[in-house]
């Protein structure tokens, strides 16, 4: 008996229903379609992943399966490797084509496509990637990229219309999950942003209808920016949502005018979101390597102590663990605080970013390789082309966090410790320490480094290698590579 003709749809970091070419185009097509996401071994066991990111896809692919139910249709969720699931399904159909956006992610997951792509072309099936929100695979420069950009922010979101199954087509359950993680995604933790496409859209339209107003005024308050902010991040990372449909909402509510200033610093992002993106896209090895190759030779003291005071929020400094607790605690904190947790574990604990940049991005819901590394690296000052800048963490408390909201509720061993003494616990003499029930050095800890010396020497390393000619040279290829500036032009 000749197997049956197919198409695939091989879903990645595109979990959703509208907005989306590859099921157009498979619908397009003409004949059956299975839809594919995999839970592949290697890539969730890689040192990037964390159980929360597992949870919060299986939730967006369970949301997605109860829309397309109304079709017959559901996603085939596989625990395998895909090159397995890839073969599993040849055996059994004739496969035509799959359908995917196009990854921009780590070394493995560009090491998995190579594989699949020599599999597909043995088997004479064709892949069609396509590009995913103005990011381009295979360009040299940044000639043009912006212009491009806007060109697909303006084209109208596909409207995918989905018809009803009535092929019989087999749904593959060949590759069920194991009990015991199935067990754990299925109890999504409460504190996390709930996961799927109708909750992007509703804290996207929550945002323009009210949350956003006050956006540029709170983006970098700890407390306030939670409810300012767009909070979309974690759907755009796992594609709930795509660029484009977030940019247009924004763009064309009636609110755009009233909150003008708010709304195009939010859209503003959104290009930022894709152009950290095509750096990453270009060169991935930034996962791993100094983005910046001259910065290879900086040495650092890498005390094991200090990281690990870092990772638990006990550093002494009150804002750096509140913000490191919190992220631990719900998945989100805003960008200048995890800019500030890098510099402070790069510059004042002197630890070599790669020793902090997956434990963070574990931490993060809205984990986005293409953003992560190289903001990472940002902070960190690896880059060679923007300023290094060395956070003073309790000058960020006292501006933002003025009466210690943020850092009481989520240390709470100083709650009741008054405004004056906050930021600074540790100027507390030892009878106001006895007063309010908290003693440094037992319930909370007392600096571990001097703010002051550390910011010295960090400053002195830092700047000093800028002047390496290894440095300068990259510099150069940096430039030409991921802006548009001419390479004489001055730091921003
Ligand atoms: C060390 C470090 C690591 C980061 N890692 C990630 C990451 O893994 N995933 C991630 O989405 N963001 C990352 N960011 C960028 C930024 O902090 C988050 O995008 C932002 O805090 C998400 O919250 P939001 O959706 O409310 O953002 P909003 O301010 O509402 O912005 C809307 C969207 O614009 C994009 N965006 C905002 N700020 C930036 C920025 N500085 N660079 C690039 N895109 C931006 C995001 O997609 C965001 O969802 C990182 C920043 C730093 C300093």
């Amino acid at each position: 008996m000749p197997k049956q003709k197919i198409n695939i749809v091989w879903l990645k970091r595109d979990i959703r229903t509208q907005d989306h070419l590859p099921l157009r185009q498979a619908e397009l097509s003409g004949i059956p379609y299975l839809i594919i996401y995999c839970f592949e071994p290697t890539l969730i066991s890689y040192p990037d992943t964390s159980v929360r990111h597992l949870q919060f896809i299986y939730n967006s692919l369970i949301s997605t399966n109860n829309k397309l139910a109304d079709y017959d249709r559901h996603i085939n969720i596989c625990y395998a490797e895909s090159s397995i699931v890839f073969s599993d399904l040849i055996r059994v159909y004739d496969v035509q084509q799959v359908f995917s956006y196009k990854e921009s992610g780590t070394e493995i997951t560009w090491h998995r496509d190579r594989i699949i792509s020599k599999l597909l072309r043995q088997h004479q099936v064709r892949w069609n990637q396509y590009n995913k929100d103005g990011v381009i695979r295979g360009i040299k420069n940044r000639q043009n990229w912006d212009k491009n950009w806007y060109v697909v922010m303006s084209k109208p979101p596909i409207h995918n219309a989905y018809t009803h199954d009535n092929s019989k087509l087999q749904s593959h359950t060949e590759f069920p999950l194991p009990e015991d993680l199935l067990e754990q995604l299925v109890s999504y933790p409460k504190q996390y942003q709930p996961a799927g496409e109708e909750n992007a859209w509703k804290y996207l339209r929550s945002f323009t209808y009210d949350r956003g107003r006050n956006y540029h005024r709170h983006i970098s308050k700890p407390t306030e920016s939670r409810l300012s902010c767009g909070r979309i991040s974690p759907y755009l990372a796992w594609g709930n949502i795509s660029v484009k449909q977030a940019y247009q909402h924004i763009k064309t509510h009636k609110h755009y005018v009233s909150n003008k200033r708010a709304f195009t610093g939010i859209m503003t992002r959104l290009k930022w979101h894709c152009h950290f993106i095509q750096k990453f896209e270009v060169e991935c090895r930034y996962e791993t390597a100094c983005i910046n190759r001259g910065y290879e030779d900086l040495g650092f003291t890498n005390d094991d102590t200090y990281l690990t005071a870092w990772k638990k929020g006990l550093t002494g400094y009150p804002l750096v663990d509140a913000c490191m607790r919190c992220l631990t605690h719900t998945g989100w904190i805003n960008f200048r605080m995890r800019a500030m947790l890098v510099s402070f574990l790069c510059h004042h604990l002197d630890q070599d970013w790669r020793r902090g940049v997956y434990h963070i991005a574990q931490l993060f819901l809205d984990y986005e390789p293409g953003i992560h590394y190289p903001q990472f690296q940002m902070q960190a000052g690896t880059t060679g082309v923007n300023t290094v800048r060395i956070y003073n963490v309790v000058k960020q408390s006292q501006d933002h966090d003025i009466e210690g909201v943020f850092i009481k509720k989520w240390v709470p061993e100083l709650r009741n410790v008054p405004k004056e003494f906050i930021h600074e616990p540790w100027t507390m003499t030892y009878m106001d320490q006895k007063l309010l029930g908290v003693t440094l050095g037992e319930d909370y800890p007392m600096p571990i480094v001097d703010l002051q010396t550390s910011a010295r020497a960090a400053r002195e390393k830092i700047y000093g290698h800028r002047k390496d000619s290894k440095v300068r040279k990259e510099r150069v290829r940096i430039l030409e590579t991921h802006t548009r500036r001419r390479p004489n032009q001055r730091d921003s």
